[in-house]
């Protein structure tokens, strides 16, 4: 490509870590597992270390030989239960019934600290401590990335649905508390992460931007209708929201059916699908006009390597997941994935939709053996890779 001709404001891209480590963590768990040919309700007492016993229910995803389950609550939460763990089970066949939007709040509000309240909206519920208006805020712009998300994919012809519950957010008042409650999840990294999608639990976890010292007009103000825009009017308050709508991108393709929890999901298809959308549109309009727009903060790191001769060859960006794991290649492997979703979802619509479908097909906790990631890619997109990739710089080097 040639050199660029006009520089934009770079915005600073962030790559999603929580999401990574989230789905390698769970793979090395359970690797000698079967599946399971019935599906039935199992009723079972766990001890998880430094934890009381406790009783779960619901549908067993895989089992382990040693005992062990990967179980799916009427919560929507999946279960990482070792062997070791289970002290008693019993089973019956009836089936799993998703909980209802008053049961899931009830859980919540038990399982929170005192403080939190709910707000509800079509197809969310915002369990927040901040201000009610912060959590309408969110919920609103989630509503309109889930509405446009859905009505992307069905044009495309993707066999989506609407989630068959209300999804979960919890907005915490502050970084502090956020952090407390989310280092279980995140460790030494939850200082660097403003907002996380957990594939076991199917929530997200955030925080009140509002209250960021960066943008506070007033110490202690947060969450009002004048933080809000007070905020939204600062380039720097961008990445952040972009952030919450790439998270919450990943929670929507994973609950309308377009992609499987725990089943060897590609770094490059999952991080790179998420950023295409993730160009907020701050905009109070219903519809969400930013989906499909060049994400120019991943496009001009994109731009730079390749003018820097850093560019990933396809190959490893489509097997090697680790790129996007490490925070060294982790900016950079989002920059060029973003470009391959970008490429093939506007070019290749079909073939993406298919190749979707055989990724979301996949055996639950089964790695992918050796060659099978090219071998898929080339299934969907072709084998002359050569011609592809041609096709792809050509595109590239039209982006204005
Ligand atoms: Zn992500």
């Amino acid at each position: 490509m040639p050199p660029r001709i006009a520089t934009r404001r770079r915005l600073p891209s962030l790559a999603c870590y929580a999401m990574s480590s989230m789905i390698a963590l769970t793979i090395t768990l359970l690797l000698a597992s079967t599946p399971q040919p019935a599906l039935a309700l199992e009723h079972v007492t766990v001890a998880l270390p430094g934890q009381p016993e406790n009783k779960l229910s619901g549908e067993p995803i895989v089992e382990a030989r040693d005992g062990g389950m990967l179980l799916k609550t009427a919560d929507g939460a999946i279960h990482r239960l070792p062997g070791s763990t289970i002290r008693d089970r019993k089973s019956d066949s009836e089936p799993l019934v998703p909980l209802t939007r008053e049961e899931l709040t009830a859980q919540l509000l038990a399982e929170l600290p005192a403080g939190f309240r709910i707000h509800n909206s079509k197809n969310y519920i915002v369990c927040y401590n901040t201000t009610p208006t912060y959590a309408e805020w969110t919920s609103s712009l989630l509503e309109r990335l889930q509405r446009a998300f859905i009505s992307y994919w069905k044009k495309q012809k993707s066999p989506v649905k609407e989630p068959e519950q209300p999804l979960v957010v919890l907005v915490f008042a502050d970084q502090a508390s956020y952090a407390d409650y989310s280092k279980k999840d995140l460790g030494a990294s939850v200082s660097n992460i403003i907002g996380y999608y957990n594939l076991e639990t199917n929530r997200i976890m955030m925080y009140d931007l509002t209250g960021m010292q960066a943008f506070r007009q007033n110490a202690g103000a947060r969450g009002s209708r004048h933080d809000i825009s007070t905020l939204l009017s600062q380039p720097e308050a961008e990445p952040l929201v972009a952030t919450i709508v790439h998270e919450a991108t990943h929670q929507i393709a994973f609950n309308c059916g377009l992609q499987t929890r725990m089943v060897s999901n590609p770094f490059w298809l999952t991080e790179g699908m998420a950023t295409f959308f993730e160009t907020p549109d701050l905009a109070s309009s219903r519809s969400w006009s930013g989906i499909g727009n060049v994400n120019y903060s991943r496009f001009d790191l994109f731009h730079d390597n390749y003018d820097a001769g850093k560019i990933i060859p396809l190959e490893r960006m489509l097997t090697d997941d680790k790129l996007f794991q490490t925070p060294e290649t982790a900016v950079d492997s989002y920059a060029q994935a973003w470009a391959w979703n970008y490429f093939l979802i506007r070019s290749r619509p079909k073939e993406y939709a298919a190749y979707m479908k055989t990724i979301a097909a996949k055996p639950v906790l089964v790695e992918d053996k050796k060659g099978q990631r090219v071998k898929e890619f080339r299934a969907a997109f072709g084998d002359d890779l050569k011609t592809l990739e041609d096709d792809f710089y050509r595109m590239m080097n039209r982006v204005k």
